[in-house]
């Protein structure tokens, strides 16, 4: 498989060469030349494991040791649940997508766990080592933290807005011990992390010189690991490959919705990709109106994991709509914060977004109706999915973070606290690991210098 740029300007190139990067060099983003077509009937039945082989190997064909790779990482022992991804039927045709069951509670561990041994193992075979630098305000960052650590030939540098995520996600990152991963509190708000990142990127002898790497959410491979739950869903929630299922799905740097888009690609019978935006509706903008309009900052929110204002994986979704014409993205998105594609028909997708008020009466809803008990994040995603759900079509709401990662909210909704899993029960009494600095990109130089591999 090779892969070429929304922007059309950077060379084809192969997994392996893509794995490492963030965005082209002509600015754009990696996609596959072709969606590999799957076949239904041998797919239906199968363990995780063979599933993800069949759907990720097309992909990943220069990858020596895929399969191990994919052994490695899912684990009843990493994932709970020898389903790796259970659906939960809260009644005939509505179920939840069991996603954040992994070592940091929130679905990204599914795709950042394989990512973390993908690094390892290519790494290792090319004798190299990389200093992956980020920027989180609570999710990505321990799911990347979780993939990484302890790995030999990888430091993490992990920029978080110092006193602002939840105690649990600030345990969560901060208790790591492991030599290779450094927590960076920096005094100022998520922008201001990622302004850093993107500072440091620019400094090119930097950035050559320490092997500066990323894993955000435009890497490939993280929305190719994504694609395997949409396929494992649909053969538990469906008894044969005629039937149409509505996927729901709280969004906000799109990579999550665009895994399923990819999915429906593929071959799997996705009636409607619906789309779930909380305040920060610019994606919901988009699907409605064929409006795209950055917005000046991110609100704050309840759903804080979805408060973004552009999203990223929204430019390869778009290059597939304009029949892939680079010179068009390239024109939409360089120039940057709006453009309007209103007479190009989005099939297959519905929106809706949620509000704070919106969100507690989801969480307390589910919990009288059904006892479950739901995190916001998914709140916002069964809100909006109610709302578009269709008679004889099967909704699948995913779970994207379990309610212990965000107990106020649960308290707000139902006057208690959501239950922990095993092993997180003394999270915040653990010692705590992380430094604190300015918002200045030449401190994070100087850090990273000084603690860089190599
Ligand atoms: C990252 C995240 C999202 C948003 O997913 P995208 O792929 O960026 O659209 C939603 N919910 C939770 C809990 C998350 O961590």
């Amino acid at each position: 498989m090779r892969y070429v740029s929304t922007r059309g300007v950077a060379p084809a190139r192969r997994f392996t060469e893509i794995l490492l990067e963030g965005l082209a060099p002509d600015g754009g983003l990696y996609v596959p030349e072709s969606y590999p077509q799957l076949d239904l009937e041998t797919l239906r039945g199968k363990p995780y494991i063979e599933l993800a082989h069949a759907i990720l190997s097309p992909f990943m064909d220069d990858v020596p040791d895929l399969k191990n790779c994919i052994e490695k990482t899912y684990t009843t022992a990493t994932f709970g649940d020898p389903e790796i991804t259970p659906l939960r039927t809260l009644e005939s045709g509505l179920h939840i997508l069991g996603l954040s069951n992994g070592p940091t509670l929130a679905f990204k561990d599914l795709a950042m766990q394989l990512l973390g041994h993908l690094f390892e193992s290519v790494l290792t075979a090319q004798k190299k080592q990389l200093n992956i630098l980020g920027a989180t305000s609570g999710d990505t960052g321990s799911a990347a933290e979780y993939a990484m650590r302890g790995k030999q030939c990888v430091n993490v540098f992990m920029l978080s807005p110092h006193g602002r995520m939840s105690a649990f996600q600030r345990a969560q990152m901060y208790s790591l011990q492991d030599p290779n991963i450094h927590n960076l509190a920096v005094q100022g708000v998520f922008d201001d992390c990622q302004d850093l990142v993107k500072k440091v990127n620019a400094d090119a002898a930097f950035k050559e010189r320490y092997r500066i790497g990323a894993v955000n959410s435009i890497n490939w491979a993280r929305i190719a690991a994504q694609v395997v739950y949409y396929f494992k869903a649909y053969f538990s929630a469906t008894q044969n490959n005629t039937q149409e299922v509505a996927f729901a799905v709280p969004s906000g740097n799109f990579g999550n919705l665009y895994a399923g888009y990819v999915a429906r690609c593929m071959g799997l019978p996705i009636r409607q990709l619906i789309l779930a935006s909380n305040e920060n509706d610019v994606l919901d903008e988009f699907f409605r109106t064929g409006k795209y309009r950055v917005r000046q900052a991110a609100l704050a929110t309840s759903s804080p994991s979805m408060d973004i204002s552009k999203a990223s994986n929204l430019e390869r979704y778009v290059f597939d709509l304009l029949q892939r014409d680079a010179a068009r993205v390239s024109g939409l998105f360089s120039a940057g914060a709006e453009f309007d594609l209103a007479s190009v028909p989005r099939a297959g997708f519905l929106s809706g977004r949620s509000s704070h008020a919106d969100r507690i009466a989801t969480i307390k809803s589910l919990y009288r109706q059904y006892g479950v008990t739901i995190d916001p994040h998914t709140a916002d995603g069964v809100k909006v999915g109610l709302e578009h759900r269709q008679p004889g079509v099967a909704l699948i709401c995913l779970e994207t973070a379990l309610p212990a990662k965000f107990s106020a909210t649960i308290r707000e909704a139902l006057a208690h606290e959501p239950t922990r899993p095993a092993g997180f029960e003394k999270l915040e009494d653990l010692p705590q690991r992380f430094e604190i600095i300015p918002p200045d990109a030449e401190a994070v130089k100087r850090y990273i210098a000084a603690h860089s591999l190599g």
